[in-house]
């Protein structure tokens, strides 16, 4: 068997004791498994800072584009119109979707570099009233930028929006008070931050606005309201649930909890890409975004040279041990290395050391 340790945004290195979870067939009408998705639903909203009064979890089958999906098929009715604030490949991705769907929507793109602008935000609600909601990704993970949340919060908060969050590759590896935010749909995925594996996503919802969104999805396996309806009586899902995937989701959110929680995984992945960062600097790697933008969870960099051959780099880091991530950008040469995971800082150093180790090899 190959082992080599996964420096990728999800899916990521997971902890065996996650993995050993998926060796047991569960039978999704069975209580004690209808208990692990409760309580799963539960911890979701601890995590998220809000209470089972004014906030709900919903799980959903399908990779996290599946349940961004869901809630813009569910949320968004016929007559309202969504803002969405793009600057990389996952922003445009919502775009894609609001076309598949039929939404009515206006887009605010900026350089992929660069924050949205919160003058030109409140102009863009000033001249069109007719917007309802606003979409946004937190942690862009084509570039790693750590996106301003509590600015878009604000903003929705003094329009009077929907605020719909894609938090896919932040939640649970950066805190996020969801309840003094505001936000009213926050999206995330079983194989991100909580360092499970894939196969659902999960939506913190606001109650109060879910409330109203029967009969508005345009899909049915999407349907999140309905989604929700059935999970929330016993906890069954509507549709076969991913039983081995759910289960080891619970064994890493014990995990997470064991580790100290949100701030001191946090904590970790920091340290970790700081560490990254600081190493690759020294071989002339450079990170694409500045300083204050980078999130703690993946890295772009720019390549060290014109002629620098990627594909001869991954496989030289892979035979190694890491696998390591292609660049996401169409004007620039980049490559990404994610840092969560059960990645630890004598991993960090690892890899740098294989870096070091070819560039010395490729300059000679
Ligand atoms: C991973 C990710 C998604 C979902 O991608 P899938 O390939 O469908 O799992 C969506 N948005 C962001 C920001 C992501 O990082």
């Amino acid at each position: 068997m190959n082992t080599y340790k996964l420096l990728t945004p999800g899916p990521l290195t997971t902890t065996t004791t996650v993995k050993q979870e998926m060796l047991l067939d569960r039978c999704t009408w069975e209580d004690d498994y209808k208990e692990i998705t409760q309580k799963i639903r539960t911890q979701l909203l601890e995590l998220a800072h809000v209470t089972e009064e004014q906030y709900t979890t919903v799980l959903m089958q399908g990779s996290g584009s599946f349940v961004v999906e869901s809630v813009l098929t569910t949320a968004i009715a016929k007559e309202d119109k969504v803002l969405i604030v793009t600057n990389g490949a996952y922003g445009k991705r919502i775009v894609q979707m609001a076309q598949y769907i039929g939404l009515n929507y206006v887009e605010y793109s900026v350089a992929y570099d660069e924050y949205p602008v919160e003058s030109e935000l409140n102009c863009l609600l000033e001249v069109d009233p007719s917007i309802t909601h606003i979409a946004m990704v937190h942690c862009e993970t084509t570039t790693g930028m750590l996106n301003p949340i509590e600015m878009i919060a604000a903003v929705a908060k003094a329009h009077n929006k929907t605020l719909i969050i894609d938090a896919m590759s932040s939640f649970g590896g950066i805190d996020i008070n969801v309840a003094e935010l505001g936000i009213d749909y926050l999206v995330s995925s079983a194989n991100k931050c909580i360092q499970g594996v894939p196969g659902f996503g999960f939506v913190i919802a606001k109650l109060e606005k879910l409330l109203t969104c029967e009969g508005n999805a345009r899909s049915l396996s999407l349907d999140l309201y309905d989604q929700w309806k059935e999970m929330n009586k016993d906890g069954k899902w509507r549709y076969t649930s991913p039983t081995h995937v759910v289960a080891a989701f619970a064994k890493a959110v014990e995990e997470l909890l064991a580790e100290g929680g949100i701030p001191a995984r946090c904590a970790r992945y920091q340290r970790n890409n700081e560490l990254l960062r600081q190493r690759l600097a020294q071989v002339d790697m450079h990170a694409y975004i500045s300083i204050e933008k980078q999130s703690p969870i993946i890295t772009t960099f720019l390549f060290p040279y014109k002629a620098f051959n990627f594909a001869d780099f991954y496989a030289f880091i892979k035979e190694r041990g890491y696998v390591i991530y292609p660049g996401k950008l169409t004007d620039v040469d980049t490559f990404r290395i994610g840092n969560i995971g059960e990645i630890y800082e004598e991993d960090i150093i690892e890899l740098c050391d294989i870096v070091e180790d070819y560039m010395k090899a490729v300059a000679v």
